[in-house]
């Protein structure tokens, strides 16, 4: 058990990335998602064609740039969307649709060290898999690593193999620890994605992953309520037989535990999902983030709840 101290993350009980990145930087970062046109090999054939149970057809981008403009483009269309705001001088360049590791590494340089080279890109951030991190490239993000902080994001979802196959995912656990210890080795910032949720997993099971994450020498960690979408295999077997999505107020109380559970270091960078309206099957009550945050936010308060309460060694 940790000593209660509520103010330690500013206004809210639990590490967030905007905590973080204030300190640092002094003001909000702003995330711009790039599309680097890029496949994954659990697509192309590689490892399969289907894909993960749950990924869109836009491969988990649904919010990226488009890919038939260059990086500096979307990079500026990017900060027109947010210029309505205040001016920014802080983005985070988010390659995220697809397996952004997954390409010729000369060609992985050219598009990283462009949106390197802006000056207001202040981090590098990456969504890949953990077997499409070969020593080419991980020498490459260790040199950009030199140049502005790279972080790698991984898409691990759960630790248990019987939901890992059925969602798909194409790689077992040793693969995602190696490739944890070899970006460590080189002071990469590892950040993990979860999904809650998933079909068949009881809270034991979604706290048996974040125990198991406690243990890993990872810096960030994203949670995200299982969203089914239209055109998958998981709509598809929703529709067959519909399995446990939790209300709004489930879903709080779940999430309550798991940031209890959560290694007070690591940083939370997402509490919720946020996938497209226009996609979104269930549940769609997720569509306004702002309430669910606001909600969760006002129990953990009333709860006396905080990152970490439940966390052991
Ligand atoms: S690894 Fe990512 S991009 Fe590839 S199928 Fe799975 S969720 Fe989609």
């Amino acid at each position: 058990m940790h000593d209660c101290s509520n103010r330690r993350w500013g206004e809210k009980r639990y590490h967030s990335m905007d905590y973080d990145l204030k300190q640092i930087y002094g003001e909000k970062v702003y995330k711009i998602t790039l599309n680097g046109g890029m496949s994954c090999p659990n697509r192309d054939g590689t490892l399969g064609t289907g894909g993960c149970i749950f990924c869109s057809a836009q491969g988990s981008g649904d919010f990226a740039g488009c890919a038939h403009f260059s990086i500096t483009e979307q990079l500026q269309a990017g900060k027109a969307s947010l210029a309505g705001k205040r001016p920014i001088h802080s983005y985070i360049a988010y390659f995220q649709a697809f397996t952004n590791t997954y390409a010729p590494v000369g060609y992985l340089e050219r598009i990283y060290m462009e949106a390197v080279q802006d000056p207001d890109v202040k981090i590098l951030s990456i969504a890949t898999r953990p077997d499409c991190l070969g020593k080419d490239v991980l020498n490459l993000l260790d040199k950009i690593n030199q140049i502005k902080p790279v972080w790698i994001e991984l898409g691990l979802q759960t630790i248990h193999p019987s939901t890992a196959a059925y969602i798909r995912r194409g790689y077992e656990l040793p693969v995602f620890e190696r490739a944890v210890n070899e970006l460590r080795r080189r002071g990469i910032e590892v950040i993990v994605h979860t999904i809650l949720c998933l079909p068949g997993e009881t809270m034991d099971m979604i706290l048996d992953t974040l125990n198991y994450l406690n243990r890993q020498d990872i810096q960030g960690i994203k949670l995200q309520l299982l969203h089914v979408l239209k055109g998958t295999d998981l709509a598809a077997d929703y529709k067959a037989s519909p399995f446990y999505i939790p209300s709004m107020e489930e879903y709080i109380e779940l999430l309550a535990r798991c940031i209890a559970r959560i290694r007070p270091d690591i940083t939370i960078h997402r509490l919720t999902g946020d996938g497209p309206k226009e996609l979104l099957v269930m549940p769609l009550w997720t569509s306004n983030k702002r309430t669910v945050l606001n909600a969760l936010h006002s129990y953990l308060k009333r709860m006396d709840i905080w990152q970490g309460k439940d966390y052991y060694d």
